[in-house]
């Protein structure tokens, strides 16, 4: 990694105290997390379907088991912990130069580092809700469950992520564009921005830099100030945060 590119970097952090953090998939896959949307021959292996029928709406009504099968074994992971990027930006909050965090990842690992303003625009691993009645469960529930997980009511109990065929939830995403387009500066990382609604959010920012960090390329490089193609652990363990 340039060590321009870095100091680049840490001079526009420096000097910006509306940064909002736009991240995916790659921000928790460090974390030992693995995207599920990724190609994984183990897939093919042991379930029927792809992940994205899999986590989607009409399969979780038709084939409620089967949903909670790869649910547990795939977005259920035991034992997680933050990372230095997660870190990073929960310090950056504490220090009043961070807005927000709008993440497109279900674990709960931004919040678990000390991010308070956290727009999870796909819901979160750590509340599941009772269809009938409403009432809470953790993951652990979920996670110490067999079969359909049921409320003491005999609900099913649901999980509070964002599946295919569902919309986001409006008020989440009016607090991730407002922040956005209040932003000083935006720096988005470990998505490759081809995943929608989501990726169009960056369109609402109005500021000057944007700083994109993803081991591949994106479709919006091109509009970036600064672009790594480097994992994120190791952008943000170079910075002095
Ligand atoms: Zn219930």
């Amino acid at each position: 990694m340039e060590k321009e590119k870095i100091e680049k970097l840490q001079k526009l952090i420096d000097n910006s105290n509306k940064i909002v953090f736009f991240g995916g998939a790659g921000v928790s896959t460090e974390s030992g997390i693995p995207d599920f949307r990724s190609v994984d021959g183990l897939y093919n292996q042991k379930y029927k379907y792809p992940p994205e029928r899999i986590i989607s709406h009409s399969f979780f009504v038709s084939n409620t088991e089967e949903f909670y099968d790869f649910y547990r074994e795939k977005l259920l992971i035991d034992g997680v912990k933050p990372n230095t990027v997660h870190i990073s930006l929960a310090q950056l909050e504490k220090k009043g130069k961070l807005l927000a965090v709008v993440t497109q990842n279900i674990d709960g690992l931004h919040q678990a580092a000390g991010s308070e303003k956290v727009y999870e625009l796909h819901g979160s691993v750590l509340r599941n809700y009772c269809q009938k009645c409403h009432k809470f469960y953790d993951d652990k529930f979920i996670k110490n469950s067999n079969g359909v997980p049921r409320c003491s009511c005999g609900g099913i109990v649901k999980p509070d992520v964002v599946l295919y065929e569902e919309s986001l939830d409006n008020k989440v995403i009016e607090g991730a564009l407002s922040a956005i387009e209040e932003a000083d500066l935006l720096i988005i990382g470990g998505t490759s921005l081809v995943v929608q609604p989501a990726a169009s959010l960056i369109y609402y920012y109005r500021g000057k830099d944007v700083v994109l960090i993803n081991k591949s390329e994106t479709p919006a490089d091109s509009k970036a100030t600064l672009v790594f193609h480097d994992s994120l652990g190791s952008v943000f363990g170079a910075l002095k945060i």
